[in-house]
């Protein structure tokens, strides 16, 4: 089982992804952590993207497409992944199309959490005052979040029509509880009888 979990930033999906990895032991694969990672190593990719990651646009298509699909192609990824911030634009959708026609992987689920936008810019900002100065990430505060769902509606929705055509896209409702969601998701992936 192949999964894209979509959806704007704090729409759960880093929360939804960990239980899919827990229940269903499928790799989670999140180019969030990725990045954090290498900018938290100070490697040569982390410098090269800390700025733009913390003013919260989009890393390039290029840098992006080949850390996922060097990290798709390691033989872990052969029991199923779940993307959880990939793709991000139409044309790293594409990109993936290609190299999973090519590796004979199929895709089984895109899953839209959707959450409206005055609930995310609430979770952001009780994450906000919540969370101490020194573990805050550099992008979570309310003028950078802004900026981030403005990226997801210009750059990300545009996608969700590609694999609503391709017959991929279930929607589910992610102001629900953690745990109602996370349900649905089990539903969609193992429908009972
Ligand atoms: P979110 O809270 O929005 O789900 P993530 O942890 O997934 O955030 O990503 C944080 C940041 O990392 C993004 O705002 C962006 O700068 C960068 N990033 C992550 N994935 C991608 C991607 N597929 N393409 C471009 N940039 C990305």
């Amino acid at each position: 089982m192949n999964i894209i979990l979509l959806g704007p930033p704090g729409a759960g999906k880093g929360t939804q992804a960990k239980f899919l990895s827990s229940v269903f032991g499928l790799v989670k694969l999140s180019t969030g952590d990725m990045l954090r990672e290498a900018m938290g190593e100070g490697s040569e990719l982390g410098k090269k993207v800390q700025k733009i990651v913390d003013s919260g646009d989009l890393v390039s298509d290029d840098v992006m497409i080949e850390m996922i699909l060097e990290r798709i192609s390691r033989p872990d990824c052969s029991v199923g992944f779940i993307l959880d911030g990939f793709p991000r634009t139409l044309n790293q959708a594409e990109a993936l199309d290609r190299v999973i026609k090519k590796k004979n992987i199929e895709l089984s689920h895109v899953i839209e959490l959707a959450v409206k936008t005055n609930i995310l810019i609430n979770r952001i900002k009780n994450r906000v005052s919540e969370t101490p100065n020194d573990q805050r990430r550099n992008d979570d505060d309310e003028q950078t979040l802004t900026h981030r769902l403005k990226v997801y509606e210009d750059q990300t929705a545009p996608i969700l029509p590609h694999y609503e055509k391709l017959g991929l896209l279930r929607t589910v409702d992610g102001m629900l509880s953690e745990v109602e969601v996370s349900n649905q998701i089990s539903e969609i992936l193992v429908p009972e009888r």
